[in-house]
């Protein structure tokens, strides 16, 4: 296939969801996509909402579908035009909604019925569906031959308006797409069924229909339909929890579209520049949460360093700790250890917590515990505890120093002295560089944390 860079009319590609409620990951990727292939051929990418079933339909659902492809960064090219009284557009970026677009319906309605291709039974006007089998050229799938089920053959015609006067998804879809301008159809494999309806108006309307790319469904991680409610369906929950939008989006482009190579972390741009249909995927792609997570920490450890301070401080504050009291310079260092470290900001309470507990907060790892405060690391971790408190310079490099002398002194690797001591300062045996997080908590509070494991291991003798 040639690329489709070359195809003459300048590309136009639309994401157009029904406001549900929610924007589901699957709308995110299908949205991706279409904006991928508009900016790759530096076509147009419109968003249309489908808000016709105006019972479902609120405000706020469309907003939760807006405000997701913000964050994502999808942004769209065109509106209705909002014009000045002089005439003057205003140059609105939409999006269209369908609700305000029902004389278009109306006056396409009406060519169908003058032609003979609708007409009205009880209330409702019903479109003659073609008896052929219908052939749709699809991008991704190939060549998919439709013919009627065995229940259409009784009545293959279908309802483009409701006797409410309420004109139906099909008819809408065709007739918006083709006012619109729209050349690619990029959506779910589960409008694949209808597009034998989709072209069959076209045809009627004796307009050129779109090309279709139908794109594989997501599934979850056990090979069933990813739904409304399965964990990581909805992008609010990303939102919420602060992950990176640009994580979010590299994954969803490796999500059924493959680069050629096995590059993971991509830049959008190259993306961009080498996105085309033919490379969509025809299996389904399978969601898969740990690979997702995985990208956003990599995106994590490369943030912009104030960028990243304010998201793990919102992350913590969000998760109740009060960091009022914390100095700038301490937060500053405190966020520091930890980048690069977590995948996801949520990760960061367990991991960083200890910087903004109480000592008595600070619950020790049970296996941690069990293993290394214990009788014989009793005159080892006190010997450290003498020879930190001596230090007039507590930094990093002078506690180091410390471990390594009393390791010589002892006879023993410093190895054998870290644990009790990272322990007594983070509740865990993992976590942020022992020394720099010993000389940002600071003298005074790591000999109180040292005491307390000291007190912890004298209870057990
Ligand atoms: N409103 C339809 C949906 O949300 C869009 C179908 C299409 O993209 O043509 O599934």
């Amino acid at each position: 296939m040639a690329d489709s860079t070359s195809t003459p009319h300048p590309v136009r590609t639309r994401f157009a969801p029904s406001p549900t409620g929610y924007l589901h990951i699957g709308g995110a990727r299908t949205a991706l996509f279409n904006w991928l292939y508009a900016r790759h051929t530096r076509g147009q990418f419109i968003l249309r909402v489908e808000d016709t079933d105006e019972a479902r339909n609120t405000q706020d659902a469309v907003e939760i579908i807006l405000e997701g492809l913000r964050w994502l960064g999808l942004d769209w090219d065109e509106g209705p035009a909002t014009c000045h009284s002089d005439g003057e557009s205003l140059g609105n970026r939409g999006p269209y909604f369908q609700s305000q677009r029902k004389t278009i319906y109306q006056e396409y309605v009406e060519k169908l019925m003058t032609k003979n291709h609708a007409y009205e039974r009880d209330g409702a006007i019903r479109f003659r569906m073609t008896r052929d089998p219908v052939t749709i050229p699809d991008l991704v799938v190939g060549d998919v031959e439709r013919r009627l089920t065995d229940r259409e053959e009784q009545d293959p015609d279908f309802v483009i308006v409701r006797a409410d006067g309420k004109p139906v998804f099909h008819l809408v879809n065709v007739v918006d797409d083709l006012t619109m301008g729209i050349t690619h159809v990029i959506r779910g494999e589960d409008h694949l069924s209808n597009t034998a309806k989709h072209l069959a108006l076209f045809r009627a309307l004796e307009a050129e229909a779109p090309r279709y790319a139908h794109i594989p469904l997501i599934l979850n991680e056990d090979g069933t339909k990813m739904g409304k409610r399965d964990q990581g369906a909805s992008i609010g929950t990303y939102i919420d929890s602060h992950y990176l939008p640009e994580a979010l989006v590299n994954y969803l482009c490796l999500l059924g579209w493959s680069p050629k190579d096995d590059s993971q972390v991509l830049n959008l741009s190259e993306v961009v520049q080498r996105f085309d249909l033919p490379q969509i995927l025809r299996a389904n792609a399978k969601f898969d949460m740990e690979k997702l997570q995985w990208l956003n920490g990599e995106y994590l450890g490369k943030l912009d360093p104030n960028r990243y301070r304010d998201l793990a401080r919102t992350t913590f504050e969000e998760a109740g700790f009060d960091l009022a009291s914390f100095q700038d310079s301490y937060l500053s260092e405190a966020f520091a250890t930890t980048q690069g470290k977590t995948r996801i900001p949520t990760d960061l309470i367990d991991y960083a917590g200890f910087y903004f507990r109480e000592d008595e907060s600070i619950t020790y790892n049970p296996e941690g515990a069990e293993k290394h405060l214990v009788p014989e690391n009793l005159a080892k971790t006190e010997e450290l505890r003498k020879r930190f408190d001596a230090l007039h310079e507590f930094d990093a490099d002078a506690i180091q120093t410390t471990f390594k002398e009393t390791a010589a002194s002892l006879g023993v690797k410093v190895r054998a002295l870290v644990h009790p001591i990272r322990i007594a300062c983070t509740g865990t045996t993992a976590g942020p560089s022992l020394y720099h997080l010993m000389a940002i908590l600071g003298k005074a509070t790591v000999l109180r944390r040292v005491d307390r494991v000291i007190q912890t291991i004298k209870a057990q003798s």
